[in-house]
């Protein structure tokens, strides 16, 4: 085994046997792909890449892709168990809201034990992930969440405790529970981070306080920001059915959201934290994607594009968001809002919806933009010596094509998922 190595700090390689891999086409994603491709691993660490090192034959993987570890960098394990999702394609956020709360009414209602349900939900999404080649998620816990799920076995991440509350009196009792949060410990892979949910559920005070503590503990956060129409029309002016839901939830104070404060006052806000992810963004504007590029360092934006289709929004500037250089990762979100966790069918869905984009952008963001996002890439997100061999395979055509993105991303025929290396039979 290798030590995990901090955000900061490369992997720590051991003694371990030395075994190399072939494959018809390697991904580093952070360099061009490698025909016939041999990669060098050391225990679970990257040796070389380009070359075999290891003195003796590689293991030869036949006409596959070999890539790093996808990255799923949003989602909500709770809902794993769905079969399908909640409402019809199409449905508006406040009546999806509504669907939401009362299926945690009715798990809780009818379970006989809620707590070992939800843990196995999690940990029924976590395997779900690993079987289609994620070895990193960036998991929203709505608490009360259970370490247990969180174990040394792949996939690991970043656990961010969800926050909400709107009212004043809130704010305290909710940062207690995220110090409590962070002072967790947390095995395998995993890191703590947090999740104030959202401007409509979010005291601006409680998100001003968070994202200090995300700069003092030095934690990434996760936010909601932008995803709705409705979203916009109650910040603009309190009105609209979003509000109507939550006054229905009791759960709208109009007096902690200032009339008129913008999604981009919140990007704003957020560009003081450690490391964050704005989750969605569908509506930001300008002013917000200028803040989001000028921060790529620490900011990202997480596309989840199958879940945008579902609830029907406008076209979603992708092309447009990267050429103003902001990092884009991608997220499948929940099997709430999402058919499935395959984050493979994910980079495909952008790779079909936006044949403005490059391939080799669309792969990046399912793979080392996710891993920076969330503060992995040290670690994860590209093949390169000192990174985890978490390695994923996908089955190519047995077919020339001048560009292997072609191969990898638009092929029509045949098997083509994404898998984990040690799920390839031997
Ligand atoms: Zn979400």
């Amino acid at each position: 085994m290798s030590r995990p190595g901090r955000e900061g700090e490369a992997a720590v390689p051991d003694p371990s046997p030395l075994w190399a891999l072939r494959a018809r086409w390697v991904f580093p994603v952070d360099q061009p792909p490698l025909r016939d491709g041999l990669l060098t691993i050391q225990g679970d660490t990257i040796l070389s890449i380009g070359r075999n090192d290891s003195g003796r034959p590689p293991r030869d993987l036949g006409c596959v892709a070999l890539l790093p570890g996808l990255v799923n960098a949003h989602t909500h394990l709770e809902f794993s168990t769905l079969s399908e999702p909640l409402g019809a394609p199409g449905t508006r956020l406040p009546d999806w809201i509504g669907l939401v709360v009362a299926w945690r009414r009715q798990v809780l209602e009818e379970a006989a034990d809620a707590a070992a349900e939800r843990l196995a939900a999690v940990l029924q999404g976590l395997d779900e992930c690993r079987r289609c080649g994620v070895t990193c998620v960036g998991e929203i816990a709505t608490g009360p969440w259970d370490l247990r799920a969180y174990s040394a076995s792949p996939p690991g991440g970043t656990v961010f405790h969800e926050l909400l509350g709107l009212a004043e009196e809130r704010i305290q009792p909710l940062l207690e529970q995220a110090r409590r949060h962070l002072d967790a410990n947390l095995s395998g892979n995993w890191r703590a981070g947090l999740s104030p949910h959202a401007p409509y559920t979010v005291h601006p005070e409680l998100l001003r306080q968070v994202v200090r503590l995300s700069a003092e503990r030095r934690v990434p956060l996760a936010m909601h920001v932008a995803e709705t129409i409705e979203e916009l029309e109650l910040l603009a002016s309190h009105s609209g059915s979003l509000v109507e839901r939550l006054k229905q939830l009791d759960a709208w104070h109009p007096a902690a959201v200032p009339r008129g404060i913008e999604p981009a006052d919140y990007v704003r806000m957020l560009a003081d934290a450690h490391r964050a992810l704005i989750v969605h963004g569908n509506y930001l504007d300008h002013r917000a994607w200028e803040v989001l590029a000028r921060r790529r360092k620490t900011m990202s934006l997480v596309y989840c594009p199958r879940t945008h289709a579902r609830f029907e929004h406008g076209a979603y500037p992708l092309a447009e968001l990267l050429a103003a250089g902001v990092r884009v990762a991608v997220g499948t979100d929940s099997r709430a809002s999402n058919p499935d966790l395959n984050l493979w069918r994910e980079l495909r869905f952008v790779a079909q919806r936006h044949p403005d984009v490059p391939p080799e952008q669309v792969l990046r963001m399912g793979t080392l933009s996710g891993a920076e996002a969330l503060g992995l890439a040290e670690c994860a997100g590209s093949l390169r010596p000192g990174k985890r061999a978490d390695l994923a395979v996908v089955e190519l055509p047995d077919g020339h094509a001048d560009d292997p993105y072609e191969l990898l991303l638009h092929c029509s025929s045949g098997y083509n998922t994404a898998i984990p290396l040690h799920d390839v039979p031997a």
